[in-house]
């Protein structure tokens, strides 16, 4: 599933230059994560990245509206970093 970043965002800017997807982008008043580009750090981390290096805690959960399992993040980080080779 992806993640949503929610109202806490305090716009620090940790986590953008952070994610090995560019999933995440300054939205109209926060920043917010690109559904089709979020794997859940799916092929690079253990475990995801911007929920890691965002300073305040519950900012960046679970998207209920965008649930993926482990198999569907694996194509979806094929798919960004690998179509050439499909
Ligand atoms: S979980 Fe990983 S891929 Fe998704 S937005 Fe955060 S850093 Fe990017
Ligand atoms: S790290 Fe957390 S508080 Fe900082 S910009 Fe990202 S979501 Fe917002």
């Amino acid at each position: 599933m992806a993640l949503l970043i929610t109202k806490k965002c305090i716009n620090c800017d940790m986590c953008e230059p952070e994610c090995p997807n560019q999933a995440i982008s300054m939205g109209d008043a926060i920043y917010q994560i690109d559904t089709d580009r979020c794997t859940e750090c799916v092929g690079h981390y253990e475990t995801p990245t911007c929920q890691k290096v965002c300073p305040i805690p519950s900012t960046i959960i679970s998207d209920p509206a965008h649930i993926e399992n482990e198999e569907q993040l694996w194509d979806k980080f094929v798919l960004l970093h690998h179509a050439d080779k499909l």
